[in-house]
């Protein structure tokens, strides 16, 4: 703790596996002899870098640049690039460190790392962003490669910020490699990476609703967030028979009792993606809907919850109303977002909870099936990509249910992903040594 004093964020979550852990390191002494865990929660390496770049009126503004390299035990360091004024080291660890257990458990050949900047892309020029990403990736492009280190997006980075970076990249070390993930549909892109986080958690709240003979037809959804991973986990569980009615960003909710129908999430991916407008205006479009400034969307009555805006984001009081009002299945589509509190109270009332570990793994599982099409120089269609995020999200979920089900036959799906997930990368680091 003392090592890494002012960081709550990354204690929180090295915490949370530690204490899933705990039993399993008991029964498997050579893990603590080998000091493992202590390991995977020591970054193999942190790059942290000026970022300079002029603003529209020519003036120089400069943020912070950082590349978390958190575990190559068995891949190349795979994780998103942030952009958002929060960003800080405790963020991006904790991030890190998740994404470790996370890529494990796609069971694809993908180490832990994440990065990011405390630059706000909110309110600056196309102009403004295209030179900040390059000026990012000009310090970045020195620690990164397709067999090192691959950036996808993250919160504040989408497909335009990889393409400047991607760009940038290109220019510097005059190659066309994987990369970077997440690139556009005509240059080296994978079919459904939009989709993946949002439509995998969609996925994997299903198989969890399957084992109680349960599924998405008739269900109401709360659904936080309304960007990339919130737009998709919509779509998807409209698709699936469900009526959503809640979005939200930073500001506030919007309340739509009618169902956010897929006319209006086209809406809202125009409103968020190209006019990069805030989620309030859809209130001022379908008056059917209400919109409350400053609050989160949990009071609202819904049977499925999926947080899919930002970390600690759902606290323990919003669970206990979320559980008053009859929840039954919470799906993370973002990462870390319900507080230990919260956590607690979702499982002392045996609901079907998924951390975002194991629930929002599709992103980077298809980012992984996008460097995969990339060294084999192909293209999977969308059906293809699809099935394949189909059949690993079920992956995940079997595995969380083999090493998570407690004794009263109730699956702790925190338990079974941090044991899976943790399984493969201690097994690799065992193997290779003290490093
Ligand atoms: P986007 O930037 O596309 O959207 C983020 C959304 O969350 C926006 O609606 C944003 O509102 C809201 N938000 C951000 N910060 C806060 C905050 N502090 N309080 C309340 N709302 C906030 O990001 P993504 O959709 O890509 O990411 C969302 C979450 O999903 C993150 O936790 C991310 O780590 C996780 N994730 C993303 C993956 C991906 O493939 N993109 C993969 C796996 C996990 P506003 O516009 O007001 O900022």
């Amino acid at each position: 703790v003392a090592k890494n004093a002012g960081e709550p964020e990354f204690h929180q979550a090295v915490k949370e596996v530690a204490e899933s852990l705990a039993e399993y390191i008991v029964m498997n002494p050579v893990l603590s002899k080998m000091k493992v865990l202590e390991r995977i929660a020591e970054p193999e390496r942190v790059i942290i870098f000026r970022v300079p770049w002029l603003n529209d009126k020519g003036e120089i503004e400069i943020n912070r640049g950082y590349r978390v390299q958190m575990n190559s035990a068995i891949g190349p360091y795979k994780g998103g690039i942030r952009f958002h004024p929060s960003v800080n080291l405790s963020i991006l660890k904790f991030l890190a460190f998740e994404q470790t257990f996370k890529n494990s458990l796609t069971t694809l050949p993908m180490g832990g790392g994440k990065g990011g900047s405390d630059f706000n892309p909110k309110g600056k020029s196309d102009n403004e962003v295209m030179r900040f990403c390059q000026s990012f990736v000009t310090e970045l492009a020195r620690h990164i490669g397709q067999d090192t280190d691959v950036p996808a997006g993250d919160i504040g980075v989408g497909g335009r910020e990889i393409g400047f970076m991607f760009g940038q990249y290109k220019r510097l070390r005059d190659e066309f490699t994987g990369t970077f993930t997440g690139k556009g549909i005509g240059w080296g892109g994978s079919a459904m990476r939009p989709e993946a986080t949002g439509y995998g958690t969609c996925y994997f709240a299903q198989e969890m609703l399957a084992t109680r003979g349960l599924s998405f037809e008739g269900k109401t959804v709360c659904i936080s967030g309304s960007g990339n991973v919130a737009q998709y986990a919509a779509q998807k569980a409209t698709q699936l028979g469900a009526k959503v009615v809640t979005l939200s960003d930073s500001s506030g909710y919007v309340y739509d009792p009618t169902g956010i129908t897929p006319e209006k999430q086209e809406y809202v991916m125009e409103l968020k993606n190209v006019f990069r407008g805030r989620i309030k205006e859809y209130a001022d479009r379908y008056p059917e809907a209400t919109y409350y400034a400053g609050q989160r969307p949990w009071g609202v009555k819904c049977d499925i919850a999926m947080p899919c805006a930002t970390q600690n984001e759902l606290n323990g009081d919003e669970a206990a109303a979320l559980v008053k009002n009859g929840c039954i299945c919470v799906a993370e589509g973002a990462n870390m977002p319900s507080t230990p509190e919260a956590i607690k109270v979702f499982q002392e009332h045996k609901l079907l909870y998924a951390p975002g570990k194991a629930a929002n793994a599709g992103g980077v599982a298809t980012s992984g099936l996008e460097m995969s099409q990339n060294s084999m120089r192909l293209h999977w269609s969308p059906e293809e990509v699809d099935a394949k995020l189909r059949a690993i999200m079920q992956n995940i979920h079997e595995v969380c249910v083999k090493y998570g089900t407690e004794p009263d036959g109730y699956v702790n799906y925190v338990k079974g992903a941090n044991i899976g997930g943790f399984m493969k990368v201690a097994n690799a680091m065992l193997a290779q040594g003290c490093c």
